[in-house]
């Protein structure tokens, strides 16, 4: 059921089960991270395996404290910058975080989403939230409380209301290596934006160093189910898949071309931002049309653009 009632959402949580809830970036599948049953709820839901860790969602940044002994000084101007936010910092854990959370692994990956619903959801319970997003392990991620409702409708009691994600994709996620930043997972705060703050982050080619602990660089994730490709060229693609029903997803001009059944338009006048928020949606509308194939069109390279491409090569992986 998709409702705005935050004390409904405490009661369920205090309860042990779950409850999709609104970020910035996607919505997500969350529960008490201290509660084993709820925790395991989430990847049987998900269908996810338990090799992929977890983000814990707090409302300050006071309650790191509650996660970990030690803030490298560079995660902590990171987290003064950019919290609450679309950034995700991987720091030592505490014994108190339980391992399923992370995987068995000794560090935590941590965040304060910016959005309002949620923080004050938060600020009632007693405990973090672990919140993967609220989508089955490798599908398109919701960017709409509806398209929660539609994965998970009936094995789900609540998905929390708080209208469309504004940055629209997931979180960048940022590592300490002796206190040195790492880039684990580009995502919604471009590296232009992380490093004006904190200087050079080393960036491991995260399709190279596929790492089977760290799913989002997983090759093949946010998927939609209609065959999809990611192509520079539109109109070669286009030549390539004659008598095929074919959906595009273009950057900002349509194409005129009778073969094409459906064209979503990320942003009109180019702004990578709002490219990245109309992203998921426009691969729900895409994938729901029964076309033959999906064609997508690769962005420019630069802030965000580089984030929406490392979606859609995993999106578009065969
Ligand atoms: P999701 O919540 O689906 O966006 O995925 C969370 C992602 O966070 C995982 O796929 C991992 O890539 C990353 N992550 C979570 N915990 C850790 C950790 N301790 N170390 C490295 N990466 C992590
Ligand atoms: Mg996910």
């Amino acid at each position: 059921m998709i409702s705005d009632n935050i004390d409904k959402a405490v009661e369920i949580l205090n309860n042990n089960d779950l409850v999709a809830i609104p970020t910035e970036t996607v919505y997500g599948l969350a529960g008490n991270i201290y509660c084993e049953e709820a925790v395991s709820k989430i990847f049987e839901i998900k269908n996810r395996p338990f090799f992929n860790p977890l983000i814990v969602h707090i409302h300050s940044i006071k309650q790191l404290d509650e996660l970990t002994n030690y803030i490298p000084p560079k995660a902590q101007l990171l987290a003064d910058a950019f919290w609450p936010g679309a950034l995700t910092l991987v720091l030592k854990k505490n014994s108190k975080v339980p391992n399923i959370i992370t995987a068995g692994k000794d560090t935590v990956a941590i965040r304060m989403p910016n959005h309002p619903t949620t923080l004050a959801l938060l600020e009632q319970l007693n405990f973090p939230l672990a919140a993967p997003s609220a989508n089955p392990f490798g599908c398109i991620s919701p960017t709409k409380a509806i398209h929660v409702e539609e994965y998970f409708g009936n094995s789900l009691q609540m998905v929390l209301e708080g209208g469309d994600c504004k940055n629209g994709i997931e979180s960048t996620i940022i590592g300490f290596e002796s206190d040195m930043p790492v880039l684990y997972r580009l995502g919604a705060i471009s590296i232009e934006d992380i490093e004006k703050a904190i200087g050079t982050v080393k960036i491991i080619n995260t399709r190279e160093n596929i790492a089977p602990d760290a799913p989002g660089m997983l090759e093949k994730h946010y998927a939609p189910l209609t065959s999809t490709y990611l192509e520079s060229d539109i109109e070669a693609a286009i030549k390539s898949f004659s008598n095929k029903k074919i959906g595009l997803l273009l950057l900002s001009k349509k194409i005129n071309n009778p073969q094409i059944v459906h064209q979503e338009i990320l942003t009109e006048h180019g702004d990578l931002q709002e490219a990245a928020t109309n992203l998921y949606a426009a691969l729900h509308v895409l994938d729901k049309l029964n076309l033959d194939v999906i064609i997508a069109e690769r962005l420019p390279d630069i802030g965000l653009g580089k984030s929406i491409n490392d979606r859609l090569e995993r999106a578009t992986k065969k």
